[in-house]
């Protein structure tokens, strides 16, 4: 079920697996995506599909200063490549190894679990029957069951791709957290804090977007707004052509699905978005291929297996205990974050990037193993300012 990133890497996959496999999506799968993906360029790398990226920056850089002179202004420098995806060449490599699959352009309604299989009703009322489904109809489903744990912390930017009285980052340039405050007033510095995400993307057109790391509730829209259009105005900066403007609000620590329910999920319903940073597709590549597997071969199974003994099986290897935990410590880090003032938050990032480049990019992709990852977390721990510290006891 679903026709974004999550349902075409598993679906993909499941097609390369042998299996018979029908998917049912509100929108066609040609329609392009409405968002822009952004990752680590050595991370897309690693999954060996570079060739993926539409755009690329090497000098890639954030300011974790006051923005006053002179310190406050120096960028700190990744020296790490960041790219976006080209959108449709993303969405089409996924549906070129789509092959032979059938899609149903229908919505959902209602699912049922019967004594071995499961079946889809959608609001045209068209009935479908399947060993097993899978939920990939993002964040919002209402189909997957999940402990409620209260609130949920939200990820919220407003972003525009325009056309400025002059380049709000430098030429070339990625910018991938601009957490300078000098253009707040008193006020607005004791509210959540949020930062600039921009980049340059060439014939005089930049990308800059206000985002609120993680809040409960979400920072709204138009405060996201006004705090962009005055951190521009501070610098300068008009803006002179609209040409796209990007609302950005998806969940960050959404509670882990149960694991013994009968339809399996995968993607942002699946809660597979990183808690501390927000990304996913990176993951989505990582984890499709031993998901479907292991679909492949209980289907295999004589007898066969029921729908509900089938996700139980590939639920475990989704959430496997040692994802469990990094999950677990990842949204501790993130509740952590979100105490922290905009002073406070400044000086754990400035630690945050002092960590080896392997280490922090590995936090952020997810990649490093649990015991590296704790490792990672007290060096961090130890390498921070006092106060930093006594912030991440929760003191
Ligand atoms: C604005 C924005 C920017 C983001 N940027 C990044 C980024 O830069 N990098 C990154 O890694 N992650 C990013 N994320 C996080 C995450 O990768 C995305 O949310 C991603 O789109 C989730 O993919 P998905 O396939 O799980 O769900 P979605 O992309 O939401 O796709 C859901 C699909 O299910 C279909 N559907 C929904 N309900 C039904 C139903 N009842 N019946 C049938 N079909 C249904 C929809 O039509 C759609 O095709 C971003 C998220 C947002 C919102």
């Amino acid at each position: 079920m679903g026709a974004g990133p999550a349902a075409l890497c598993i679906a993909s996959e499941l097609v390369q697996q042998g299996l018979k496999v029908n998917a049912i999506s509100s929108n066609s799968p040609e329609t392009p995506w409405a968002n822009t993906y952004g990752i680590w360029a050595e991370e897309l790398a690693s999954l060996g599909k570079e060739s993926l990226l539409g755009y690329r920056w090497s000098n890639t850089v954030s300011y974790f200063g006051n923005g006053l002179e002179p310190k406050g202004i120096l960028p700190v420098s990744h020296d790490f490549d960041y790219g976006l995806f080209d959108q449709s060449l993303l969405q089409n490599s996924l549906l070129e190894k789509c092959q032979g699959l059938k899609w149903q352009v229908e919505t959902v309604d209602k699912i049922a679990f019967k004594k071995r299989e499961t079946e889809v009703t959608c609001i045209s009322g068209n009935i479908y029957i399947a060993r097993i489904v899978i939920d990939a109809v993002g964040h919002k489903s209402p189909f997957i069951l999940r402990p409620d744990k209260g609130p949920v912390a939200q990820q919220a930017a407003y972003g525009i791709v325009g056309r400025f009285s002059s380049p709000p980052v430098d030429k070339n340039q990625f910018v991938l957290m601009d957490f300078r405050p000098d253009h707040l007033n008193e006020v607005e510095l004791r509210e959540p804090p949020s930062f600039l995400y921009a980049m340059d993307f060439g014939q005089d057109i930049f990308f800059v977007e206000e985002t609120s790391l993680a809040c409960t509730p979400p920072l709204p829209k138009k405060i996201l707004e006004k705090r962009l259009y005055s951190r521009l105005s501070h610098r300068g900066i008009e803006i002179e052509e609209i040409i796209h403007e990007e609302n950005c609000l998806f969940p960050m620590n959404l509670p882990l699905p149960y694991l013994d329910q009968p339809l399996l999920a995968f993607g942002g319903s699946a809660s597979m978005v990183h808690p501390a940073s927000g990304y996913m597709v990176g993951a989505l590549f990582r984890r499709a291929p031993t998901l479907a597997k292991e679909l492949a071969e209980s289907i295999e199974m004589k007898p066969p297996l029921d729908s509900l003994t089938l996700a139980k099986r590939c639920w475990k290897v989704l959430w496997n205990p040692e994802l469990v935990q990094r999950h677990r410590l990842y949204q501790f880090g993130l509740e952590r974050l979100m105490s922290f003032d905009e002073e406070l938050l400044r000086e754990f990032f400035i630690a945050f990037f002092k960590l080896p480049k392997k280490e922090w990019s590995g936090f952020l992709a997810n990649t490093l193993p649990l015991p590296k990852l704790i490792v990672v977390m007290l060096r961090l721990f130890y390498m921070a300012p006092m106060k930093v510290r006594l912030g991440m006891i929760g003191l």
